[in-house]
This record gives structure tokens, C-alpha cells and sequence, in this order.
């Protein structure tokens, strides 16, 4: 049997590749670079996992959250994998250990940040490993951080340039779910791929029923959404956190079990909410998009937005968690004109006018997707450079069915808060 196929059934207990996986495989195993473009939930893991495994020596795995890589740790574990992951809120006896374990060539797998990676104790060990032939790969994970361009930008993704340079005998493979072509471009440029195969793979996502809508009170609005996914599970994007911690006590108070989340709240609240909301199978999660990097939870029926997104690669990533065991899930974005960049306050931004440019142009793509009349899936795509025929069928320019729907939670909030209604209709436009 195919040395790939043979672990793909005996370690990982699948029976078949998807997509393009094979190719993938077959391309860096033989030491060559890739650039895989897949959606959340393809399989990108399995790319750099198996050819890991075929070669010798160990893999270096970059990611960018520790949540991610203890994920992917324990995952690989369970297989009966060597891995392991350095952080810096390990105890420093288990770095040592780890270090240790590297150096005696007892792992095959190792997730790290990119700054811990490029740090100089580190590099140091790593040169001794790669003389001895004991580098097998080098796989970046959410690679478009390394882009400006790209919505995540993080700028220790940068130095790993070096890899290149250091290591020119080691296969480098860089993949994410989202990267348009200018992304792509600065992607293969920062990690010197130098005209690396790009392996890109369709960012339909079928399963997922797009829907957007003015937003003109947000409390009736959600609940009239929430009421058609009773006891489901979903989460409600908000662009503040004061948003979401007055929409999370107020639905609270209506009864739907509400959890909440944002990079304001402590390390401990967070980790709470976090792992309720895994655990559970009926909540809503209200956070600002500080929360779901890295998120893996099969069942979530919805996702909905309530503001603009700040991109259409923040917005497909953050929509993306929604249905990833591939029934219908439904993804609701409710946006008003005055909206501005979302979120507003738990932005990365490096402030210079280049990326005050690009932000300038993502609210463009995003303003273009939400005002033109046209298939959602398709203008969805279209800005991913994929063509899509347009005609859905299941989003609320191509159902008609979905029209009235949409149509009903407009008139709803106009009903509810007509100007004789004097209290809700203050209440509309302080949630605004
Ligand atoms: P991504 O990183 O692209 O979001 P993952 O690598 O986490 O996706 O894979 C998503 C899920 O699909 C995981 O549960 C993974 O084990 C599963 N998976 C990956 N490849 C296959 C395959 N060939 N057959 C069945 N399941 C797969
Ligand atoms: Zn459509």
C-alpha cells in the first residue's frame, strides 16, 4: 500500500484523501515548498502531518495562538504521535524537557510561535538538528498572518524569512483558509517560496445558507433569529465589548443561555466561557471576534454579525465555524450604513498609512458584498478570485423564501419600534 494511504487508515483512521490532500502530501514529502489554500475544516492539518511522518527528523509547526498548537498536540498524541509544543506560559522545567526531547530526536512533531523559533537559543539547537539531517519540515500555519495584506497581520510572521535562508535543505509548507490573490503574493515574497506550488482548493462552502439584512434593532432582530434556532448552538459577533456584555445580560434576561467573551475580560473568564461553550451543545456565545481562532466545534448552527465586518476574509473565517460537520447552518449578517470598520476595539492594526490603505479596501469588498444584489455565495467567492455561477438557491438574494423571511425581521423592528413607542425607540438607536 501507498506509504501515505497506509497512515492515513492505520494512524488516522481514515479511510480516503479529500481533495487535493494526496497531491500535497506526495509534493512536500519529495522536499518541495506549497502554498495550500483550503477552508476551514478541509483538512489542511493532514498536509503537513503525514509528509511530517514520512520524512525524517522532526517537523516545526508555527502557529500563531497556544490554544491551536495544545489542540493539535493533544490530537496527535492520542495517535500515538510524538508531539509536543513550546510556549511561554509553560513551567520552565517542561520547556527544558521538551528541548531535551528535540535534541535526542524523540519528537516528530513540535508546534511553536514564530518568535520562539527564530529566537537565538532556539536557532542554535535547530542548526545542530538540521546537520545532522534531523529537520524533516517546516509547515506555517495560518500563513496570511505574515501578510499585511492579509486580515490577521502579525508581524513576528515576518522574520520567518530566515527559514529560507537557514535551512535551503528543508521543505516548507504554508498553509490558511483565507488569502486572496494579493495575500497569496505577499505570502510566497515574505517566505521566499519562490514560485512554490500553490495548491488552492474551493472556499464554497454549500452547507452554509448566507443571509444579510439591515439592522434596525438589534434585541428583537436577534431574538427573532435565535427563536428559529432554539436550543442550537451559534455565536453572535458584536463590534464592541460593551456590546457584548449588555447584549449578553439583556437575552440572558430573556432566557437564552448566553455565554460571553472578549479580549477585555481575564484569562480565567475567558478560558471558562471558552471551554462551556465547547462542552455544550445549546450555547450562544456572544463575544467580539477576539473569540474562535482555532475553534473546533462541529455543531455550531449559526454565526451572526451584528455590524459590517472589517473584511470579507475576517468575515468568511469568522462565518466558517459555523456547520463544519457539514449540515446547514445559517449565517446572518445584520449591517447598517453608518457602520464603520468592525470591530472597534479589539483591532490589530499597526496604524501606518499603508495599512490604513488595505483596511480602506477590504471595507470596500465588504461594502460591494453587501449592497449588490447579486448571489451572496457568488459575490462571496468572487472576491476569493473562485467563480461561482450565481442562482444559490440558499442565500436571501437567491430564495425567495429567505426574502420574506428577511423581510419580516425589517418589518418586525419597524412594528416594535414605530416613533409612538417611545421607550423602544430610543432603546433601537442606542444599540446602534
Ligand atoms: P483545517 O485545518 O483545514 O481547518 P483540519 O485539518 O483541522 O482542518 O481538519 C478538519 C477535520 O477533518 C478534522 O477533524 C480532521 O481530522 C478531518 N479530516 C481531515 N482529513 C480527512 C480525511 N481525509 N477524511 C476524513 N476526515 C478528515
Ligand atoms: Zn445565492
Amino acid at each position: 500500500m501507498d506509504p501515505a494511504l497506509k497512515i492515513l487508515r492505520e494512524t488516522f483512521a481514515y479511510p480516503e484523501f479529500r481533495g487535493f490532500q494526496k497531491e500535497v502530501i506526495d509534493h512536500v514529502e519529495g522536499g518541495e515548498n506549497a502554498l495550500v489554500l483550503m477552508p476551514t475544516g478541509g483538512g489542511k492539518s493532514l498536509c503537513y502531518q503525514i509528509p511530517g511522518l514520512l520524512r525524517p527528523g522532526v517537523t516545526l509547526v508555527v502557529s500563531p495562538l497556544i490554544a491551536l498548537m495544545q489542540d493539535q498536540v493533544q490530537t496527535l498524541r492520542k495517535r500515538g504521535i510524538a508531539a509536543a509544543c513550546l510556549n511561554s506560559f509553560q513551567p520552565e522545567g517542561e520547556a527544558r524537557d521538551i528541548q531535551h526531547a528535540l535534541r535526542s530526536h524523540e519528537l516528530k512533531f513540535l508546534y511553536l510561535s514564530p518568535e520562539r523559533l527564530v529566537q537565538h537559543p532556539f536557532q542554535s539547537t535547530l542548526k545542530a538538528l538540521y546537520e545532522r539531517r534531523q529537520v524533516g519540515l517546516f509547515a506555517i500555519d495560518e500563513c496570511h498572518c505574515i501578510a499585511e495584506w492579509g486580515h490577521d497581520f502579525r508581524p513576528e510572521y515576518r522574520q520567518l524569512s530566515v527559514l529560507a535562508d537557514q535551512y535551503p535543505e528543508v521543505p516548507r509548507i504554508a498553509v490558511t483558509a483565507t488569502a486572496d490573490a494579493h495575500t497569496r503574493q505577499e505570502i510566497g515574497e515574505s517566505l521566499k517560496l519562490n514560485g512554490a506550488r500553490c495548491f488552492v482548493s474551493s472556499f464554497d462552502r454549500p452547507n452554509l445558507h448566507y443571509c444579510v439584512t439591515e439592522r434596525k434593532a438589534v434585541l428583537p432582530q436577534v431574538e427573532h433569529f435565535l427563536q428559529r434556532h432554539a436550543g442550537q448552538c451559534g455565536i453572535l459577533y458584536c463590534p464592541t465589548r460593551r456590546m457584548v456584555e449588555s447584549l449578553a445580560q439583556r437575552l440572558r434576561t430573556s432566557g437564552w443561555p448566553c455565554l460571553h467573551y472578549h479580549a477585555g475580560l481575564s484569562a480565567e473568564h475567558r478560558e471558562q466561557a471558552q471551554n462551556q461553550f465547547l462542552q455544550r451543545s445549546g450555547g450562544i456565545m456572544i463575544a467580539t471576534i477576539a473569540f474562535g481562532m482555532g475553534i473546533d466545534k462541529p455543531d455550531i448552527r449559526f454565526v451572526i454579525h451584528l455590524a459590517s465586518p472589517r473584511s470579507l476574509e475576517g468575515y468568511y473565517q469568522e462565518t466558517g465555524r459555523a456547520g463544519r460537520d457539514g449540515q446547514v447552518s445559517e449565517v446572518l449578517l445584520l449591517y447598517h450604513s453608518e457602520d464603520r470598520s468592525f470591530p472597534h476595539d479589539e483591532g490589530t492594526g499597526t496604524g501606518n498609512t499603508f495599512h490604513h490603505r488595505v483596511l480602506q479596501k477590504k471595507r470596500e469588498g465588504v461594502e460591494h458584498f453587501i449592497s449588490t444584489q447579486r448571489c451572496r455565495r457568488q459575490g462571496l467567492l468572487d472576491y476569493f478570485g473562485e467563480r461561482h455561477e450565481g442562482h444559490c438557491g440558499t442565500c436571501d438574494v437567491c430564495d425567495p423564501a429567505y426574502q420574506r423571511w428577511t423581510g419580516s425581521l425589517e418589518r418586525l423592528s419597524t412594528v416594535l419600534f414605530a416613533p409612538s413607542n417611545r421607550q423602544g425607540s430610543r432603546r433601537s438607536r442606542n444599540e446602534k
